[in-house]
């Protein structure tokens, strides 16, 4: 958190990349060297998303995936932050994986409510006494003190369960003042959409880095697959402009990563002319890829590589008798 304060002083904008946990010991080593390439560019950190129990992505016991994948990232030098959800589990669970994150090195963890369990619409009240991403946050710093860095997340749309958009706002200051130290929004198309969303948790008394979460689009049938399961709204004109193009996967990365371009520029400029608009950083969901986040990072300048060059020592003549 202090690197992000100190961007945010110094001006210097960040990225930070979200993966998810492999399924097999093939996509490890796949991702291994995923993880070194990506840590080229300089990433601020990397998060690794966490599948519970009774997710049928998650054929490992409810936490080893993620906390593997937080191991490898952790292996590879990259600054780590671990999701973690507390529903469907009984408190002693919750604890037993904030010790097991700690024991694996973890400083960094997103805390998180989850989803009601079997794709059920409303959230039922649980008796384990964790109802809420703030009961995580509240255990958390009851049981480790300042030990872990805290993030949650935000929902420029409001979250789906929400009564209201204001009321959802209202429920992110909870657990900011609970003890979170950043916000990562949920993904959206509409830069407009996250500078009034980052306005309203500003006048409500949010004022942590909150990032946005970027998602550069990058196939039709995962788009349609993302915005069913986060209940997101995809503006028309994206709609009109993916339809005619939407067999060719080619043309949608392509259009994907315009598309991100220019949003992540209208986000970092507003907040390059408005000194209350302060953006540190953008925050990617790689879907475990590539190519769209790279290209887009390189033409941010976001992306730090360094070309590896001769030491700069050698002298013409040198070089001259050495030809
Ligand atoms: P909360 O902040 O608890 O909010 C849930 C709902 O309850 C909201 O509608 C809120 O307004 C309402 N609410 C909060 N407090 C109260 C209260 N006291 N009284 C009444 N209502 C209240 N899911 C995963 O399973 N694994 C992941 O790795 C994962 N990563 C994510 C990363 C990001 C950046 C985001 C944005 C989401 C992620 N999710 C993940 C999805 C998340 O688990 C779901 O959106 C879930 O439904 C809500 O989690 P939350 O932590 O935002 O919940």
């Amino acid at each position: 958190i202090d690197r992000i304060h100190r961007r945010k002083v110094s001006g210097d904008k960040f990225f930070s990349l979200e993966f998810f946990p492999p399924r097999t010991g093939a996509g490890a080593g796949n991702l291994i060297s995923r993880f070194e390439r990506m840590n080229q560019g300089k990433p601020l950190f990397c998060d690794m998303t966490w599948h519970p129990a009774g997710d049928p992505s998650n054929t490992e016991k409810p936490t080893s995936s993620t906390c593997i994948a937080g191991t490898m990232l952790n292996y590879c030098g990259i600054e780590t932050m671990l999701h973690m959800t507390c529903a469907r589990q009984t408190k002693e669970e919750v604890i037993a994986n904030l010790y097991k994150a700690k024991d694996l090195g973890i400083r960094n963890l997103l805390a998180l409510r989850g989803d009601p369990p079997d794709g059920a619409e409303k959230w039922t009240m649980s008796e384990t006494g964790m109802n809420y991403a703030t009961d995580l946050v509240r255990l958390i710093k009851e049981e480790f003190d300042d030990y872990f860095v805290i993030c949650v997340a935000g929902y420029p749309q409001g979250h789906p369960e929400c009564s209201s958009y204001d009321d959802d706002i209202q429920r992110l200051k909870e657990k900011v003042d609970a003890g979170a130290d950043f916000v990562i929004t949920q993904l959206f198309f509409d830069a407009d959409v996250f500078l009034k969303y980052l306005k309203d948790c500003r006048a409500a008394g949010i004022n942590c880095p909150i990032l946005p979460g970027i998602l550069p689009i990058q196939g039709y049938q995962s788009l349609r697959h993302i915005v069913k399961l986060s209940k997101l709204e995809v503006p028309q004109e994206i709609i009109d402009a993916i339809n005619p193009i939407k067999e060719n996967d080619e043309a949608i990365r392509n259009f994907g990563i315009d598309q991100a371009v220019q949003m992540c520029k209208t986000l970092l400029n507003a907040s390059a002319d408005d000194a209350d608009v302060n953006i540190p950083g953008v925050h990617f969901y790689t879907l475990n890829r590539e190519v769209a986040s790279i290209e887009v990072l390189k033409r941010l300048g976001l992306w730090q590589e360094e070309i590896l060059r001769p030491l700069p020592w050698k002298q013409t003549a040198n070089a001259a008798r050495c030809k």
